[in-house]
């Protein structure tokens, strides 16, 4: 087919190709322990369940506004404000199927054609991805390992430009679990001021943080006017496959969102945003009781990580993932980069997973290698999976 120029931009998520291997050795009949996939292993808590399937009953099952229906909107605004210490009114919260969607969208409304975007270098590569789309200039943010993942707010000065548009953050932060402190949100909060640009802050990972209270860029005053932020229903109540999420952003730009949604989805499943009405208002235990498993999780896997030879993994802050440093164990085993250790852990010793690229291109002078490790995954398969990883790694076949 012809397809237009747009298409040769358009990147993907790499982790979907390795969840495709898993399930094709799983079918072949081969144990694989999974550490490749970016979603909680816990279901969907049953009050949110129940108002989803009561509002089936009532058959809400047609057309709702496009920017998510009125009650919705509210809660979100009520309980973001309980969160966030930032007064919202619903009409600056849009609602769509999965927090995706306000990427996609929010870029579309804000970035032309050669606008630069800012954005955290490894992260979630949808970032990359519609920047480039859209032929904007993708300008990585480096997060390294000597400032346990967080940014380098020299480093970021140097990257602001003129044509510096839209600086995207994510804290807690996929794929190193690391998270930006309060002072370092106001030092972005100063450029952003100082140098015009707005900020994505992508906070779908904020009940997971561990050992620190979640803190948000929105908050910092002046901010909200420039902010949006980027949250959903998908990691917290573990609702993935529900479709839910929104974006909290000046009006002006909602209004263009909705649009935006008109076009492409008309609006978020009706019985979805009742459940997420339930999610959001109901009893939050479950969900924290999640966060304490990740935690315990979290503790366990980077124990069992700084005891095999060659790999060294910080204690991660948030989410649910671990990104170690296997520079080590790629050398001794004669890998020259961990695309090569992924192969080698996935055929070898049945573990899945991601490797440093999956989360964007390595950044100039980027001599270290990595692996993403998500522990959304009961404690058990944790044990066993590192104990193949350690004899893999240690022993080579
Ligand atoms: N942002 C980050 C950092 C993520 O890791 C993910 C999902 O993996 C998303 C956004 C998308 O979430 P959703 O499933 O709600 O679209």
């Amino acid at each position: 087919m012809k397809f237009a120029d747009r298409i040769s931009r358009l990147g993907t998520e790499t982790a979907f190709d390795v969840l495709a291997k898993v399930n094709e050795l799983k079918a072949q009949g081969k144990s694989i322990i999974s550490f490749s996939i970016g979603e909680p292993d816990f279901n969907t808590p049953e009050n949110i369940k129940k108002a989803g399937k009561d509002a089936i009953d009532r058959n809400e099952t047609h057309y709702k506004p496009a920017n998510g229906i009125p009650e919705l909107r509210e809660v979100i605004a009520q309980k973001s404000f309980e969160l966030r210490g930032v007064k919202i009114d619903p009409s600056e919260v849009v609602v769509t199927p999965g927090a995706k969607p306000i990427l996609f969208h929010t870029m579309h409304a804000l970035v032309n054609e050669g606008d630069e975007v800012i954005y955290v270098n490894p992260g979630f590569p949808i970032y990359e991805s519609v920047i480039n789309f859209l032929n904007g200039k993708p300008v990585p943010l480096p997060l390294v390992e000597e400032k346990e993942f967080s940014c380098d707010i020299d480093t970021l000065k140097k990257l602001i430009t003129p044509r510096t548009k839209l600086l995207i953050i994510n804290s807690p932060h996929n794929p190193t679990g690391g998270s930006l402190s309060r002072s370092d949100l106001e030092a972005i909060a100063g450029l952003a001021m100082k140098h015009d640009f707005y900020v994505m802050s992508d906070e779908v990972y904020h009940r997971f943080c561990f050992d620190s209270k979640f803190e948000t860029i929105s908050s910092i005053p002046g901010m909200k006017e420039r902010t949006i932020i980027v949250d959903g229903c998908s990691k917290t109540y573990a609702m993935t496959g529900w479709r839910i999420g929104w974006g909290i952003m000046p009006q002006e730009l909602a209004k263009v969102v909705t649009r935006m949604i008109i076009n492409s989805d008309s609006c978020t499943a009706a019985f979805t945003q009742y459940a997420a009405i339930e999610a959001l208002r109901g009893d939050q235990s479950e969900s924290y009781k999640m966060a304490e498993e990740f935690k315990a999780r979290r503790d366990l896997i980077v124990g069992l990580l700084n005891d095999i030879k060659g790999v060294k993994c910080l204690k991660a802050k948030g989410a649910f993932y671990v990104f170690p440093n296997v520079t080590e164990a790629c050398r001794n085993l004669g890998f020259k980069d961990s695309r090569e250790l992924q192969d080698y852990l996935l055929y070898k010793a049945g573990v899945a997973v991601l490797s440093r690229t999956c989360f964007g291109s390595k950044n100039v002078g980027e001599k270290d290698e990595y692996i993403r490790l998500s522990y959304a995954t009961s404690r058990e398969q944790i044990v066993e999976g590192l104990k193949r990883m350690k004899d893999a790694i240690e022993n080579k076949r």
